[in-house]
């Protein structure tokens, strides 16, 4: 069994704890949201950073709108303009390096079975860990689909947003270049949660990968890590760790966040919660793992 939290830990006391239960965990089974990308600077929702304004900050100043959250739900004239942000926003996705926050999480879990459910959409999970142990819950910039769902198709994006994005001309593309669907015509559209979403043939089937990894472990030893899981959508990843931590006879839970609270009270000796950076923890805690002095990086 694993050991119970003792209680009023320190932050070093939490960390300890998670890289404890990692070490003696069976399987780990790894949730990801916005807050592990934005750690990196990858920042989609807030307004004009730097990282917006290197990658958007074009898009920005046409359309008028400070983020690429905002520039994603502009209302746009045509689809040449909308599937040139489609096609830059996605482009970036793909090109981007993987961050610090996912090479370092990597570090941490690279010796264990584990599994990644994740809702971020970027493809940076994939720069790291295994594609085949990665269920994208909510799609990623991998995929385009049908907007009329006229099949249950999604198809391979990375070459035409590639192709795309080179031919923007002041934030649109020629009519010509709007991707359409190859069977019934109509215009393409990014393969990520919407009202149109296709739960089609490979979402489910990653779905039941992923259920069928949990259920092959509900009597194991297992760690239900969640990093950077907001208030947006803790339908997908935090709530279900959580009700599979209390129902499971040897599972815990460690959640990271910038204002993660503290666990509710039926949890709270089977799990952890670290208000913290996400960024400078899992750096410390890699060192810790390691046993090698943590120096906090300067001229941040
Ligand atoms: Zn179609």
């Amino acid at each position: 069994m694993f050991d119970y939290v003792k209680k009023g830990m320190t932050k070093t006391e939490r960390m300890q704890q998670v890289l404890d239960w990692i070490e003696e965990a069976d399987a780990v089974v790894v949730g990801g949201a916005s807050g592990l990308s934005t750690a990196n600077g990858f920042d989609y929702y807030n307004h004009h950073t730097p990282f917006f304004e290197k990658y958007f900050g074009d898009f920005g100043k046409i359309y008028n709108e400070p983020s690429a959250w905002q520039l994603l739900y502009h209302r746009y004239n045509c689809d040449e303009e909308r599937w040139a942000y489609m096609a830059r926003s996605g482009a970036v996705m793909l090109d981007l390096e993987a961050g610090q926050t996912y090479k370092d999480l990597y570090e941490l879990v690279k010796d264990k079975d584990h599994y990644v459910i994740t809702t971020n959409q970027d493809a940076q999970f994939s720069k790291v860990f295994d594609s085949n142990k990665i269920f994208t819950i909510q799609g990623d910039a991998h995929w385009m689909q049908c907007s009329e769902c006229c099949s249950e198709e999604i198809y391979p994006s990375e070459e035409t947003l590639h192709r795309l994005n080179a031919s923007i001309i002041d934030g649109r593309l020629k009519t010509e270049d709007v991707p359409h669907c190859p069977k019934c015509g109509a215009v393409m559209e990014p393969w990520v949660k919407s009202f149109i979403f296709q739960y089609g043939e490979y979402w489910n089937k990653e779905a039941e990968k992923y259920k069928a990894y949990l259920e092959s472990h509900v009597n194991d030893k297992v760690l239900f890590l969640g990093l950077g899981i907001g208030r947006m959508t803790p339908e997908f990843i935090k709530h279900p760790f959580m009700n599979m931590t209390y129902n499971w006879p040897d599972a815990r839970c460690a959640f990271l966040n910038l204002g993660e609270p503290e666990p509710i009270k039926e949890l709270e000796d089977k799990s952890v919660a670290l208000n913290v950076d996400i960024l400078e923890t899992l750096q410390e805690m890699v060192a810790m793992k390691n046993g090698v002095e943590y120096k906090k990086a300067v001229n941040e």
